[in-house]
């Protein structure tokens, strides 16, 4: 991989030439600029495509103007369509890192040849020029010039070249019958003041322009229609052929539509390829999509096109209201920024997920009005502004997002694609709004120990998610607070201002710093570097209030604040007076501490800092504003996270055993956004008249580790734990994940209670009570890990736990249990796969007084790991017929009527093939309500040593289906939750059957979980 070559000398004459139009201050021309430059290139192509093989032939002539104050000895270009060639490219390698692998097989992919290259100088011929040497490594291709190209001078590079289309991927590439191209001709390689940037395409990040005239010519069959970067000089897209008439009704359109199918059939009998020529102008890039399945409106915004292609299945969402979209679109980016200097706008139907923008065109996958403003924002943020969207992501992608938001928000409306058919639940469930949800989620990613600057290069970012959450969630917010900081009417102001200076120009953070500052007479680089270059957080709070009743009868109010962290913004106190009214005032932040002097005619009644949440404060409990809110546990709530609440939810617990009868409960859960976490429960059992509790709290000490105690009386049992938990992962959510947990605790059973603490096992006719729990007490420490190293197609789970219980803490029992375990598969997307477990387990020193929740069983976990669910924990919970499987111990799944198969060491293993089932009727009609269904086959076996010292090997096999359902986002969620699993296993084979039972038997368990 290649680094830009940087020239040092010319950085430093542009800084220092830059410093001094600074202090001269700005006369016939704007500052900044004025020693500005950029080259120049000039593309014709021609091209055609064959729709069948795929295949793109065309050839390029390129004129290349030095505008630079430097000679230049090579030349670059970008061949990016070699990032799909195959799984080696860096494109490839740098997504195997993040476990896929792009083209599932070869035939998928896709590349460039370049066939024919001659590089011909300013006062030569192509007819006297041999053909040039030039040198290929991924996507960059290099060559050495001839003769040292001079400033001002100009070369010609002539090529022809073949293009292998792939399969759609990433940006572009076919899909039935429409072609993308997007990223799709030899590019000339930025050369700025930085020098060459000939970057390759990598997996994160975009790209970066050279500012031109491209003249292309489009050869495709006729039936196909095209759209295009630029205005047709020449020949026909089709557009006429398929445009739909609005006025017409659905039944009266399709009638006419098949016509004009039929007409394009017959004109096909004459004339079987179709050839339309675009031209287009101060643009840094050329894309062009293809169908024969688009139709066509237009609409239009003071004069200038808007046309929209999209494929006829999708006519009733983007008939007319896309280009109404695509008009608003531009009528506000002209209004806040500068008139749209561009002849078209073209708004298409692309294949890709989300959207993608180009110079006069973008690629979306739907008619979503936030999109349309997203990508067409694009085409001034990246287009007529052409930033290194590799280098500064932020700049594009930040003000696209922010000036989206910014639109929505001048309309008085939340983005209304978010808020059309909704269930009765979305509408009631409680949600922050736009704003707060997005402060939320850059400040969760902010502390979450894995927190990046704004401003890195996108391919050296942790991850894909650092990249989205830094170039566009924070990037977004940067320029909130910018426009925070100078104030609306300023920042206004900055925006026309900067399009004025810059617009088809290249930018850069310096470039739009120098504006902000100028405009705003603000020394702003505090501000940028702290939120584009640093990782600080900002916490202010307040400190004392004070506040007096002077002589001539007014108050004064003298309000402390302090800062926290090492983040510095400006802050706002507001102070709310008796009679209501609103006072405010800002203090600079700089300092440690500082203070606001307030002079009111009314006595003030409280004060609030920050009062609306500008500042990205991460922790707003010092701020006078907290309240706390009681709701209903909702279900799929975790998104709600309020700036100023502690949110406490409430939710009726039920459920039955055998000793208490009916329980009747009620759990209380509170947090802060995910820190201060409470759970609070009771519970009250008729029969025994016992009342039972549960307490919890949890905290985090920094990023990785965190808190959390636990207090319980519950069916019997009284449970203390104290435990201390870490985290650490390779970059957020990206595995290997590694956790440690080191906790103590005292869990006793009273020998009157040991009427909970048993199992009914149905044995033939006979129902048999075995212990589940012994009585007493149990005192332990205990130490948990595991980490989850995982390939492209593979996944694993190591874990590893050491208890140690001592009379020494007052325990009756003393013990030291191990217990390890593997997991290992490989899991296709469609639900098949491949499991295997391993598990071992002992008791270091081996006593027969062990207690019985702890020891190691054949078919389940133990009971202490099951204590956890409400429906296991005591006899009577689930009927004994249920057969119920929690996953665990040695897995054998055939041992469920044989509960005194536990002992104290075990090792065993269990493999599971699965596979998706897809029953054609059957399935759809068991869908709504059982999910997906996956069957499997599976062998258990395991050798355990029981309380006896009798070491046996055991074994099973047998078939089973799996259930798994997603709950739509409905009421009914609340009663049966957001996803379930029903799993039924049959393990028709057992090794050591129960007395009388044959080795080959029908028998089944249940479980809500798989397995494995
Ligand atoms: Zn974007």
């Amino acid at each position: 991989m290649r680094k830009p070559h940087r020239t040092v000398i010319p950085i430093l004459a542009w800084w220092i030439l830059l410093c001094a139009a600074n202090v001269q201050g700005s006369t016939a021309t704007p500052p900044g600029n004025d020693n500005y430059w950029q080259q120049f290139v000039h593309y014709q192509m021609n091209v055609s495509l064959d729709s069948d093989t795929k295949m793109l032939t065309g050839t390029s002539s390129i004129l290349y103007r030095n505008n630079s104050p430097n000679t230049l000895d090579k030349i670059y270009m970008y061949l990016y369509p070699n990032a799909f060639r195959n799984n080696a490219s860096i494109y490839s390698k740098e997504a195997q890192s993040f476990y896929f692998r792009p083209l599932a097989k070869d035939e998928d992919g896709g590349w460039i040849d370049i066939s024919e290259f001659r590089i011909i100088p300013q006062k030569e011929s192509s007819a006297e020029t041999k053909v040039s040497a030039f040198k290929v490594d991924d996507t960059i291709l290099e060559a050495t010039l001839p003769a040292p190209l001079q400033p001002g001078e100009e070369v010609r590079l002539e090529l022809a070249f073949k293009q292998k289309i792939k399969k759609f991927q990433d940006r572009s590439g076919y899909r039935d019958n429409q072609f993308d191209f997007a990223q799709w001709y030899p590019k000339i390689c930025v050369y700025d003041e930085e020098g060459w940037h000939p970057v390759p395409f990598h997996l994160l990040g975009e790209f970066y322009g050279e500012f031109g005239t491209f003249d292309v010519t489009i050869e495709v069959p006729f039936d196909y229609i095209v759209g295009a970067t630029g205005v047709v000089t020449e020949g026909d897209p089709g557009w006429s052929l398929v445009q739909v008439d609005t006025s017409l009704a659905v039944a009266e359109w399709e009638k006419k539509h098949a016509e004009m199918k039929t007409a394009i059939a017959e004109q096909m009998k004459t004339q079987a390829r179709r050839r339309v020529s675009f031209h287009a102008e101060n643009v840094h890039d050329f894309a062009w999509i293809t169908s024969s399945d688009f139709l066509y409106e237009r609409g239009e915004y003071d004069g200038i096109p808007v046309h929209a292609l999209f494929r006829s299945y999708a006519k009733s969402e983007w008939s007319k209201v896309v280009t109404e979209r695509g008009r608003r679109a531009l009528e506000w980016l002209s209004t806040k920024f500068g008139r749209y200097p561009y002849p078209q706008l073209t708004i298409t139907h692309g294949l890709l997920g989300g959207g993608m923008e180009y110079p006069m065109l973008v690629m979306n996958a739907s008619d979503s009005e936030g999109l349309i403003l997203h990508e067409v924002g694009h085409i001034y943020f990246f287009g007529i502004f052409g930033n290194n969207e590799q280098k500064e992501a932020w700049l594009d992608e930040g003000f696209t997002t922010f000036q989206t938001r910014w639109y929505f928000e001048s309309r008085g409306q939340q983005n209304e694609d978010h808020h059309a058919n909704k269930t009765w639940l979305q509408r009631h469930r409680p949600q922050d709004s736009d704003n707060a949800s997005n402060r939320g989620w850059a400040l969760n990613y902010m502390t979450s120990g894995y927190n990046e600057p704004i401003s890195l290069y996108s391919y050296k970012f942790k991850n894909g998610m650092s990249y989205g959450i830094n170039a566009y969630t924070k990037g977004s917010i940067f320029f909130e607070m910018l426009r925070y900081v100078v104030g609306v009417e300023t920042f206004e102001k900055i925006c026309r201002e900067y399009f004025k200076r810059w617009a088809l120009k290249h930018v850069n953070e310096a470039r739009f710093k120098q504006v902000c500052e100028n405009v705003s007479g603000m020394d702003l680089d505090w501000f940028f570097q702290q939120w584009l270059h640093e990782a600080k957080l900002v916490d202010y709070s307040l400190g004392g209030v004070k506040k007096e009743k002077t002589a001539d009868g007014k108050w004064q109010t003298t309000v402390e604040i302090n800062r926290n962290d090492e983040g510095i913004m400006p802050v706002e106190v507001e102070l709310m007076l008796v009679n209501n009214e609103k006072v405010r005032q800002r203090w600079d932040g700089m300092e440690k501490k500082g203070t606001l002097q307030f002079t009111t005619a009314a006595e003030p009644r409280r004060a609030a800092l920050d009062p609306n949440d500008q500042i990205m404060d991460k922790n707003r409990l010092g701020h006078g504003t907290m309240r706390v809110e009681f709701i209903p546990e909702y279900p799929r709530l975790w998104n709600y996270n309020p700036p100023d609440a502690y949110v406490v939810t409430y939710k009726p617990s039920l459920y039955y055993n055998d000793i208490d009868g009916l329980r009747l409960g009620v759990r209380f859960n509170g947090q802060y956004r995910n820190t201060r976490r409470l759970g609070l429960g009771a519970w009250y059992g008729p029969n025994s008249s016992e009342l039972d509790g549960r307490f919890s709290f949890g905290n985090n000490f920094d990023p990785h580790w965190n808190y959390q105690l636990t207090l319980s009386k519950l069916e019997g049992r009284l449970i203390g734990d104290v435990s201390l938990r870490g985290s650490w992962s390779r970059a957020l959510f990206t595995p290997p994940t590694f956790n440690l947990t080191i906790g103590a605790s005292y869990a006793e059973l009273p020998a009157e209670d040991v009427k909970y603490a048993f199992r009914r096992v149905e044995v033939g006719d006979n129902i048999i009570a075995a212990p589940t729990w012994s009585a007493g007490k149990v005192n332990q420490a205990y130490l948990n890990f595991n980490v989850n190293p995982r390939g492209i197609i593979w996944r694993s789970l190591l874990s590893y736990e050491i208890r140690h219980a001592n009379s020494a803490f007052g325990s009756d029992a003393t013990f030291t249990r191990l217990q390890g375990g593997l997991r290992f598969w490989i899991p296709t997307p469609r639900g098949d796969g491949f499991y295997f477990r391993l598990v071992h387990g002992t008791f270091l020193r081996q006593e027969d007084d062990n207690p019985v929740q702890h020891l190691f069983h054949a078919f389940d976990a133990s009971p202490f790991e099951q204590f956890e669910s409400f429906y296991l924990r005591s006899r009577g919970a689930l009927p004994a017929e249920a057969h119920y499987h929690r996953p665990g111990g040695g897995n054998l799944r055939g041992y469920f009527d044989q509960p005194e198969r536990a002992g104290k060491s075990l090792i065993a293993t269990n493999v599971e093939l699965r596979k998706a089932l897809r029953l054609p009727v059957l399935g759809k009609l068991l869908a709504p309500v059982l999910g997906n269904s996956t069957v499997s086959a599976f062998f258990d076996g395991g050798r355990l040593k029981n309380l006896q010292d009798h070491s046996q090997t055991l074994a099973d096999a047998g078939l089973g289906i799996t259930f798994n359902k997603t709950v739509p986002d409905a009421w009914y969620s609340f009663i049966i939750g957001t996803n379930y699993t029903i799993r039924l296993d049959f393990p028709l084979w057992v090794s050591r059957p129960r007395v009388n039972e044959k080795k080959l038997h029908f028998r089944y368990v249940l479980s809500f979980q798989q397995a494995l």
